[in-house]
């Protein structure tokens, strides 16, 4: 078997090209000191972690299920329910938030009086049992980046939707990366967590392999919006005035680098038209008429 090989398009190399590897360092304060092995699919530009991984051991302490449901956490949370809405969410549909994380988006949807909501994260032990019915609505949002096999992750989700109900898939994107810079990329990398990350073109083509309907797709974050300081080019622009330590971003005493940064304020009220990176996403519907999915 070869050593590279692609799980999206099944590409595989004993001797990839040196401009297809890389390494880059951790955005934890954990992983920061660290170099993660990198290497970019020639032919669907999917980005892997080739490095092996203990996921348990990982998510231990990660530091994102220390987020609470701070101003930031809900204007980039409205924008994700906005697109749910718009593809008919009710109050009185069941949702699953599948990877939860701490739950701060099923915090959220309690809070604006949705009554049917769950979650499951399998590191969280609040969530981490397996959910055993279907919903109206599956959100698996900034979840396949994270897996070992996102195509199978998709499968899970897709069989947890009724027919005839909705699954929105988000993800990270591996365009414009470059693996000779990869320092300029260290938020969306997101090294080790991020395992593999796709393309708009390579989510769509594992969206379609689900066999439901597309109903909408996105190219832009869910985190940008018009909100000041919800975009993600000034969550960016901050992670790189804290030298990339999301241990640090998500504490609030580091809300004092604004003070010495003048162009975060900039980014905080523009950052929306000035997007450093792209967060693609679909929403889709299963068809009235299908059994189990593929
Ligand atoms: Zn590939």
């Amino acid at each position: 078997m070869s050593q590279y090989k692609c799980l999206i398009c099944g590409y595989e190399t004993d001797a990839p090209e040196a401009g297809d590897v890389g390494a880059c360092r951790g955005n934890t304060a954990r992983f920061r000191d660290r170099l993660h092995n990198l290497w970019k699919c020639p032919n669907c530009f999917t980005i892997h972690n080739i490095d092996p991984v203990d996921f348990e051991d990982i998510y231990r302490d990660y530091p994102l299920n220390k987020r609470c449901l701070d101003i930031y956490a809900r204007g980039t949370l409205s924008n994700l329910l906005r697109r749910l809405r718009r593809a008919g969410l009710t109050k009185q549909a069941s949702i699953l938030d599948y990877g939860c994380g701490n739950g701060v988006f099923v915090q959220y949807l309690e809070e604006k009086s949705y009554t049917d909501v769950s979650g499951y994260d399998p590191f969280v032990a609040a969530y981490s049992k397996q959910p055993e019915r279907q919903f109206d609505c599956v959100v698996g949002n900034d979840v396949i980046e994270h897996v070992a096999d996102p195509r199978q992750t998709i499968r899970e989700c897709s069989e947890l939707v009724r027919p005839g109900g909705l699954l929105y898939l988000g993800t990270a994107d591996s365009e414009p990366v470059k693996m000779n810079d990869l320092e300029s990329h260290l938020m969306r990398l997101h090294q080790p967590f991020h395992r593999l990350i796709v393309t708009e073109k390579a989510l769509h083509a594992l969206a379609e392999e689900t066999g439901f309907e597309f109903v909408r797709s996105y190219r832009r974050s869910y985190m940008d919006t018009l909100i000041p300081f919800s975009n993600y080019r000034f969550l960016d622009e901050f992670s790189r005035a804290l030298g990339h330590d999301m241990d640090l971003m998500l504490d609030p005493a580091s809300a004092k680098v604004m003070l010495r940064r003048p162009r975060l304020w900039f980014y905080a009220f523009w950052g929306y038209f000035f997007p450093s990176a792209f967060e693609p996403a679909v929403v889709l519907r299963r068809p009235l008429n299908q059994g189990a999915s593929k």
